[in-house]
């Protein structure tokens, strides 16, 4: 049952509004907010994302010449500015979100063969090991020549496949 009183009642700031609405007040001088000034403010923007309050907030403080805490209709169209960006933003992936652009192996960097920790061809010890050296030189050779090594990825690395797709098909 839903008395007059529950109507009425303004709902309780969440955690996360209070520890925005602080920083905020804090950030433009605002002496003492009250418990009535928070659940007011919590009242007219909750049903605003946190993310977009937040950056709202954030645009606010920086907002030059600002020294006053927002009313509740500059937060909330300070919000509204700040949700438009980032569902405009989710809307065009940039290269860094594109899942296309993610790099599968941190050893081959998706190129299949393996490289050396500076990024650069993997060069080999010298040693012979039951007479062959790890670059497959079979006779005493100076550290340092460089070889290849097929990365063991290739078999399940996507962005690999992707790109030796066609070289596959003509084998
Ligand atoms: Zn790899
Ligand atoms: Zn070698």
């Amino acid at each position: 049952m839903t008395t007059d009183l529950e109507i009425y009642a303004r709902p309780t700031p969440d955690a996360a509004f209070l520890v925005l609405f602080n920083r905020l007040a804090v950030a433009l001088r605002l002496m003492d907010p009250d418990e009535g000034t928070v659940g007011v403010y919590f009242d007219v923007l909750r049903d605003l994302p946190a993310t977009a309050l937040e950056a709202g907030a954030d645009a606010l403080m920086k907002e030059t010449g600002r020294r006053f805490f927002p009313s509740t209709a500059e937060w909330r169209t300070a919000a509204e500015v700040a949700l438009t960006r980032q569902r405009q933003r989710a809307l065009e992936p940039d290269a860094e979100h594109d899942p296309r652009a993610w790099v599968c192996c941190s050893r081959c960097l998706d190129t299949g063969w393996i490289l050396a920790e500076d990024g650069g061809s993997l060069k080999c010890s010298g040693v012979l090991r039951n007479g062959t050296c790890q670059c497959g030189r079979r006779f005493p050779h100076e550290a340092g020549m460089t070889y290849t090594e097929a990365c063991s990825c290739r078999a399940s690395n996507v962005n690999w496949q992707r790109k030796n797709r066609t070289r596959e098909k003509h084998r």
